[in-house]
């Protein structure tokens, strides 16, 4: 093999959670009811979302050069005018923001969004200097994780834990250990959360805002399942954007993951930047998923898709995953489960647990039940001592109900005898 400079070595001789998610890859490609794949960030296939999308491609089909535009042109970086133009009309008409087309940028999905945006804001500085990423609360995203080109970009505020009845939890922000030094060049929070589903509440945005507008860096919003689509929001919550956030979106979890759709909302010289590094990373984005959804976004139809279909299913199938966790993880289990504001996953804290979650993902995937281990979320804080990095456990509740229920079974029979000692 060849040497790897720096970079090569980052991100080209795979990380932990890429071999996590190839394990979860080659368990959906083996395919059948054998494996319970309650591990991935896979949205479901929810049928009357699919004939919006089977009826868009009818319609692009039909339309002449409509086909042609979606297919058979390059888009310039930012995005195609018509969509930034609808996307930015959408949120004056929505949220009244002030935005324009030129806030609105358009990435290879929000996970490249956050490659470009992590690696353009922190780092190694021309001067020498190194900046890096606060991330408020911790579980985050796994997929910020290794992202860096060059130094290790987090550090980690540990949350405030409040416990609720007796099988429930919350996080919350400890804003008394939030500290933004001068290395900070942006704080970062999913809303809702991957992995726990927290949704931060309008406080805690209010307050981090205010932090990042005094300390003159950016506060990024990921709104992966976030407002205004696709919307998978369980409390009240509202939006945010000012000339001081980055607002993510993406295409993924209404249903369009494979069209590889992000969305960046922001000041226009970032979006300018967002564009240049999209040229030279990858010249154009795809226009699928831009083409489907432009006369959605234009009609509102889009925020009918999120409302009237894909939250209430999404809620639903949360409402049905935490009864079984309560009726299968009887009394001899000490669980407690993250309230579940948002997103597709069910965040379960098995407190004092004698082996650690990466032990018990171990022993789950012996049994063809497959999750991702809590302290892969972790990132940002690397103290060993802190008990609950290794508790946890992330269960995602998007596949079908009996699947879901022989996962959770298969967790509470291997949990439980964890607890005894075996
Ligand atoms: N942000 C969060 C919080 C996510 O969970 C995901 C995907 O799971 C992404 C961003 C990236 O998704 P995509 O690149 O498909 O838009």
């Amino acid at each position: 093999a060849w040497e790897l400079s720096e970079f090569g070595q980052r991100l080209g001789l795979g990380s932990g959670i890429g071999e996590l998610m190839d394990d979860l890859g080659h368990a959906i490609a083996k395919g059948g009811d054998r494996v319970c794949m309650l591990g991935g960030g896979q949205p479901a296939h929810i049928p009357q979302v699919e004939e919006v999308w089977r009826r868009r491609i009818q319609e692009i089909a039909d339309q002449p050069g409509a086909l042609e535009h979606a297919l058979g042109n390059y888009e310039p970086p930012a995005g195609n005018p018509g969509f930034r133009e609808a996307i930015a009309g959408l949120f004056r008409r929505q949220f009244g923001w002030d935005i324009s087309s030129e806030n609105v940028a358009v990435t290879p999905g929000g996970q490249t969004a956050f490659f470009l945006l992590l690696n353009a804001l922190a780092g190694r500085f021309a001067d020498g200097r190194h900046k890096k990423v606060l991330l408020p609360l911790v579980p985050e995203y796994i997929g910020y994780a290794n992202q860096s080109v060059a130094d290790d970009l987090f550090v980690a505020v540990r949350p405030l834990i409040d416990r609720l009845g007796k099988h429930r939890f919350k996080y919350r922000v400890d804003f008394d250990r939030l500290v933004v030094t001068d290395d900070i060049a942006a704080i970062c929070v999913s809303r809702p959360t991957n992995p726990s589903g927290n949704v931060l509440t309008d406080d805690e945005i209010d307050r981090l805002a205010k932090i990042a507008n005094q300390h003159q860096i950016p506060l990024i919003i990921d709104g992966a399942y976030g407002a205004p689509f696709p919307n998978v929001i369980f409390t009240d919550a509202a939006p945010v954007w000012n000339k001081d956030l980055i607002l993510t979106l993406s295409l993924s979890k209404i249903g369009l993951p494979g069209t590889r759709t992000g969305i960046v909302i922001a000041q226009n010289d970032l979006i300018r930047s967002i564009a240049s590094m999209t040229s030279i990373v990858g010249l154009a984005n795809t226009n699928v998923g831009q083409s489907i959804v432009t006369p959605l976004v234009e009609s509102g139809e889009i925020l009918d898709v999120s409302n009237n279909i894909v939250r209430p299913f999404y809620q639903q199938k949360s409402i049905e995953a935490l009864q079984m966790v309560d009726d299968l993880f009887d009394d001899a289990i000490p669980y407690r489960v993250h309230q579940s504001e948002g997103a597709l996953f069910l965040w379960i804290w098995f407190e004092d647990l004698p082996i650690t979650s990466t032990q018990l993902y171990q022993r789950l995937k012996l049994r063809d039940v497959l999750v991702v281990p809590g302290n892969h979320f972790f990132f940002g804080d690397d103290d060993p001592s802190w008990a609950h990095r290794n508790q946890c456990i992330r269960v995602t509740f998007t596949m079908p109900k009996a699947i879901v229920h022989r996962g959770l079974q298969a967790i509470a029979e291997e949990v439980r005898t964890a607890y005894q000692g075996e």
